[in-house]
């Protein structure tokens, strides 16, 4: 305790004692796909856990109406080697230290952190990148019709975040205890800015599910061609690649199937004439 007191007491302008201030962890956020189908990068964690620190949390839901507040002194990234991410990888979580000055109008909500009723934390920040897991598209600028939370060719669609600019803020809410803890992630830094952002990517979501279902169809129809054409160029294993196409390159691969399947249509017909023609000559 004493060494975590030194350590807040580095950060902040006036020398604080042990009685004084209410001290405890928090996990912000880790590497695990969360309930949006999406996952920060390790370097996303790194450059989180720089930005965090001196951050401010809120409390929501506050039942007094007062604005309590916490602050960040001390960061960690955590490797769990004994827990695996549900795409395989080494469980990475980033820890927080935090602080309250004690005050008569803050020990109950001590009481409900000591408690564990406050356990979600929603953090604030920007990412440039959301990768798609299975194309490497960019999703914040194209649409590439692959739906989190599908599987394709048997791997799982997910969002991983990277390439983080800032990080605003971060708060508990108070979530029913039977509900696993997890992060909830507001991009932007005002309210407005956040509800315009929402309404966006609510936008794109339902885009990239109607490209999904063009993307189903394309499937099909590709199927249905490279058996039609006999193709060679489309065996087995290039079926498990349209898998990872986006719309654009399905698109592409459909248009080549066709000009195939109408040359070889046109060769039979041809084929069929002389065919026809040279019985008559006989
Ligand atoms: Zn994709």
């Amino acid at each position: 305790m004493s060494e975590l007191i030194n350590k807040l007491n580095e950060f902040t302008r006036r020398e604080h004692t042990e009685d004084e201030v209410y001290i405890f962890d928090l996990v912000l956020c880790d590497n695990d796909i969360d309930r949006d189908g999406e996952c920060f990068s390790l370097s996303a964690l790194e450059t989180l856990q720089k930005l965090f620190i001196g951050k401010t949390g809120l409390f929501d839901h506050d039942t007094k109406g007062t604005n309590q507040t916490a602050r960040i002194f001390s960061t960690e990234l955590i490797t769990d080697n004994s827990k695996k991410t549900k795409y395989g990888a080494v469980y990475t979580y980033l820890k927080a230290c935090a602080y309250m000055v004690k005050t008569s109008s803050n020990a109950d909500l001590i009481k409900e952190i000591d408690g564990g009723i406050k356990k979600e934390v929603s953090i604030s920040c920007s990412c440039l990148n959301q990768t798609c897991s299975i194309c490497g598209a960019n999703k914040k600028k194209k649409s590439c019709g692959h739906i989190k939370g599908k599987v394709y060719g048997g791997k799982p669609c997910y969002v991983i975040l990277d390439d983080v600019t800032d990080a605003y803020e971060w708060s508990f809410v108070a979530v029913p205890a039977q509900i696993n803890a997890g992060v909830t992630k507001r991009f932007g830094n005002s309210s407005d800015e956040n509800e315009i952002i929402k309404m966006m990517q609510n936008e794109l979501d339902e885009r990239d599910k109607i490209i999904g279902l063009i993307g189903e169809n394309l499937k099909a129809e590709i199927t249905k061609l490279s058996f039609l054409t006999k193709s060679h160029s489309l065996s087995t294993i290039l079926s498990t690649v349209v898998e990872r196409m986006d719309v654009m390159e399905m698109i592409e691969l459909k248009e080549g199937l066709e000009k195939e399947y109408r040359g070889k249509t046109q060769r039979q017909l041809v084929k069929a004439y002389d065919d026809n023609n040279s019985s008559f000559k006989l």
